[in-house]
C-alpha cells in the first residue's frame, strides 16, 4: 500500500492518549478504514523514527495491529494503522463492566501470542502493555498496538509524557531498565484490570504519582484475583505475573507454558458472537 496524504479522508476523533491523537480516517483508493496516531517529534529525529517504522511493514501477525505506513507532517509523523472497530479494552469494560470470563481467556492467549510474535520475530519489547493497548474488531480479533519498535518514538514519547505510572513494574520505577519482565507484569495488571472492570490498585479515578506508585507497590500487599469469582488457573497466572522481584517472575515462555494459557489455547469461545453485540450487557 502506497500511503499518500492527500488520500486519507479524515474522520472522527477517537481518543487523546499519552503518545498523541487518534483518529479514524478512510483511504480513499482502497476504502480502508484507519486509525491514524499522530506523534510529536522534534524534526531532527522524524527521518529516524520513520526510518525505524520501516520494519513494521514486515510485521505479519493476527495478534499485532497491522502497519500501513507513516509520514511526516506538522511538528511530528503521522502513523497510519489498521482501524480496530471495537476499540480497546478499557473503554470495552467501561461500557459493558468486567470482562466475561471466557473473553479474558482469549484476551490471554491472545496477548501472550502477540508478546511472542515481537520477541521471537520483530525483537522487540512491548514497554506499554495496558487496556488501552489492546484492541478488539467485530471479527472478534484480539490484537496488541503501541510497542516500542522505534526507540527514538519511545524517547520522544517518554520526554513529554505526563500520565500516570499505573503500569509500570516495581524495577522500572526503581530506576531499573526495561526488561521483557516488565511488560509480564503490565500484562498481569491489565488482566486484573479487564477481570475486575476496574483498575486493581486504587479507588476508581484516583492517579497515583510514580512516587505513591512506589511506595505503594514496595510496601504494600498488591491484591489477588479471588479464586471463589475466577478459574483458579487465572488467579494463579496473575498472581504470579505480579511477583515483585522480575528474576522470579516468569518469563514469557512459562506463560505460554502455563495450565490456564494452554487451557484457553483450545477452549472453544465464540469471541466473534461477543465481538459483535459488545453494546450488549450479555455475554
Ligand atoms: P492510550 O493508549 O494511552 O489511551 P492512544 O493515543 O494510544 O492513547 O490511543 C487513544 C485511543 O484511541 C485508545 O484508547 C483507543 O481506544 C483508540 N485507538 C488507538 N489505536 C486504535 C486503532 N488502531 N483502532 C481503533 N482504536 C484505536
Ligand atoms: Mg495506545
Amino acid at each position: 500500500l502506497d500511503l499518500r496524504e492527500e488520500d486519507l479522508v479524515i474522520g472522527e476523533p477517537m481518543g487523546e492518549g499519552s503518545g498523541g491523537t487518534v483518529v479514524k480516517a478512510i483511504h480513499r483508493p482502497t476504502q480502508t478504514p484507519m486509525a491514524m496516531k499522530f506523534i510529536r517529534a522534534d524534526y531532527s529525529i522524524r527521518q529516524q523514527i520513520l526510518k525505524e517504522l520501516q520494519i513494521l511493514h514486515e510485521c505479519n501477525s493476527p495478534y499485532i495491529v497491522s502497519f500501513y505506513g507513516a509520514y511526516p507532517k506538522d511538528n511530528g509523523v503521522q502513523v497510519c494503522m489498521e482501524f480496530m472497530d471495537q476499540r480497546s479494552f478499557d473503554r470495552i469494560y467501561r461500557k459493558t463492566g468486567p470482562i466475561p470470563v471466557p473473553v479474558l481467556g482469549c484476551v490471554t492467549f491472545s496477548v501472550l501470542q502477540g508478546l511472542k510474535y515481537l520477541y521471537e520475530d520483530l525483537r522487540v519489547m512491548h514497554r506499554d502493555i495496558k487496556p488501552s493497548n489492546i484492541l478488539l474488531n467485530s471479527y472478534g480479533f484480539i490484537k496488541l498496538c503501541d510497542f516500542g519498535i522505534s526507540k527514538e518514538m519511545v524517547n520522544s514519547i517518554a520526554n513529554t509524557f505526563v500520565g500516570t505510572a499505573s503500569y509500570m513494574s516495581p524495577e522500572r520505577m526503581n530506576g531499573g531498565s526495561y526488561t521483557v519482565k516488565s511488560d509480564i507484569w503490565s500484562f498481569g495488571l491489565t488482566l486484573m484490570e479487564l477481570a475486575l472492570g476496574r483498575y486493581p490498585l486504587k479507588g476508581e479515578g484516583e492517579s497515583m504519582s510514580i512516587f505513591e506508585m512506589l511506595s505503594y507497590i514496595t510496601n504494600e500487599t498488591l491484591p489477588q484475583l479471588d479464586d471463589e469469582v475466577f478459574p483458579k488457573g487465572l488467579c494463579d497466572l496473575v498472581a504470579k505475573c505480579l511477583i515483585k522481584d522480575p528474576a522470579k517472575r516468569p518469563a514469557l515462555k512459562d506463560l505460554l507454558n502455563h495450565p490456564y494459557t494452554r487451557e484457553c489455547a483450545t477452549a472453544n469461545v465464540n469471541i466473534e458472537q461477543w465481538a459483535k453485540f459488545i453494546e450488549l450487557p450479555e455475554f
